[in-house]
């Protein structure tokens, strides 16, 4: 029997980790189940799972969550604290899918206890890559990734030398505004940035994914994961996403990933690993689909890129405040008080005004993350408070 936590269980990424593992119920024990104010949700999870322990982020939410789950023997608890707290409840396999660099601490503590960590948060690796691998290595646990792009290079590497790694090619499908011209942009709305052609995942990444700030962190998250030089990294337009990366070795060959739009087969895929598990996903029709078409991203177009390879020249703390003053903007575009191109102009002020702080050389604890990730989203708040 595995026992298994999922941490951000009432998100697009949880619900779909739940899907598998009911399908398989009879093998599994569910530790803890976390979410944030999705409380009927999360305690309907707890419910069908019957999970040891419910967790909410938030601890105003903590007396419906107790409502919700009174007479069930489900133990509730409430808060950041809580939720580092059931992060060292012993489990074989646990899921970090909590969107946001609130993913990171929970993160950090299950590595300690040695475990296997599938990793969807990718702000995790993105503000903190080296010190999330160090303290995997220093415990003796496992991170394996699940964005579909980086599971698609795990898989690609599997039985190959690193050395022979000439470059990585992860894809974008260029999100909900790929065909709109440039001018349009400026007023994109809420609603528009919240729908992607191929992928149905949660609003935050969705809209990350309009701007390409999602390809950004991506780039970022290969560079941290794989440690491959930003300069053997591209990112690549692919409108139908069926391809996820490539892996380019030194004879010439490039190894493909290709799979439907569907985030269970990375899942699964982590869930089950080192194994091949049979998955309820569909099997792609090649003639149907006929052809796959790539074209280059423009860096004019899309801003994201170009500070994500700021971010990984500078190292250090850079990427905790690029992914800091992004989630910001992001909360900015999504109360309406900035428009859908100023995201990119507000991280890059941040970045500016932080640059000079020797970030690339700062020591990454997890007070210095905090810290950097603190002052880089006041500075995003004073940017948006004068436009
Ligand atoms: P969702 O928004 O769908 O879900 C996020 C989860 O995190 C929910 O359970 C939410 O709770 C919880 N949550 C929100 N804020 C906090 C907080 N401050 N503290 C603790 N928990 C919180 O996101 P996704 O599932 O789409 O994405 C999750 C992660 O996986 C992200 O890092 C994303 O980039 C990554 N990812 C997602 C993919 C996808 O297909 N969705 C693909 C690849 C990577 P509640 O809803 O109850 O408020």
């Amino acid at each position: 029997m595995r026992k298994v936590t999922i941490f951000g269980a009432t998100g697009s990424i949880g619900c779909n980790t739940i899907d598998l593992i009911e399908r398989d119920r009879e093998n599994y024990e569910i530790v803890a189940l976390t979410g944030g104010r999705n409380i009927a949700k999360l305690a309907q999870q707890a419910i069908s799972l019957n999970a040891e322990i419910a967790v909410t982020a938030y601890e105003d939410c903590r007396d419906d969550l107790r409502d919700a789950l009174a007479g069930t023997g489900i133990e509730v608890a409430a808060g950041e604290a809580a939720l580092c707290d059931v992060a060292d409840r012993p489990a074989h396999w646990i899921m970090s899918s909590i969107v946001g660099a609130a993913g990171l601490a929970p993160g950090l503590k299950a590595l300690e206890q040695g475990t296997t960590l599938a990793l969807a948060n990718k702000e995790s690796l993105v503000t903190a890559g080296a010190l999330l691998l160090g303290t995997a290595d220093a415990h003796g646990a496992k991170v394996l990734p699940v964005d579909s792009e980086h599971s698609a290079v795990f898989q690609a590497l599997v039985g190959e030398e690193m050395e022979a790694v000439e470059r990585v090619i992860i894809t974008a499908s260029g999100g909900a505004f790929r065909d709109w011209p440039m001018e349009k942009l400026a007023n994109a709305t809420l609603e528009a940035a919240s729908s992607h052609p191929n992928w149905d995942m949660g609003q935050r990444i969705t809209i990350d994914s309009a701007s390409l700030f999602n390809k950004a962190l991506e780039l970022i998250e290969t560079h941290e994961y794989f440690g491959i030089a930003p300069d053997k990294i591209e990112a690549i337009i692919h409108p139908e996403s069926l391809i996820h990366a490539l892996v380019g070795f030194h004879d010439g060959a490039l190894m493909a990933h290709v799979g439907p739009h569907d985030m269970r087969h990375a899942i699964g895929y982590a869930l089950n690993w080192p194994a091949r598990a049979e998955l309820p996903v569909e099997r792609l029709d090649l003639a149907k689909i006929g052809s796959l078409n790539f074209k280059a991203p423009d860096e004019a177009r899309y801003p994201a890129l170009r500070l994500a390879r700021w971010v990984m020249e500078e190292g250090g703390l850079a990427g905790a405040v690029f992914n800091a003053a992004k989630e910001r903007a992001l909360d900015g575009f999504i109360d309406g008080r900035i428009g859908f191109l100023q995201m990119a102009q507000i991280v890059e002020n941040v970045i500016e005004k932080m640059s000079g702080d020797g970030l690339g050389l700062a020591a990454i604890t997890l007070d210095t993350v905090q810290d950097a990730d603190h002052m880089a989203r006041t500075y995003a708040d004073e940017f948006m408070a004068i436009r």
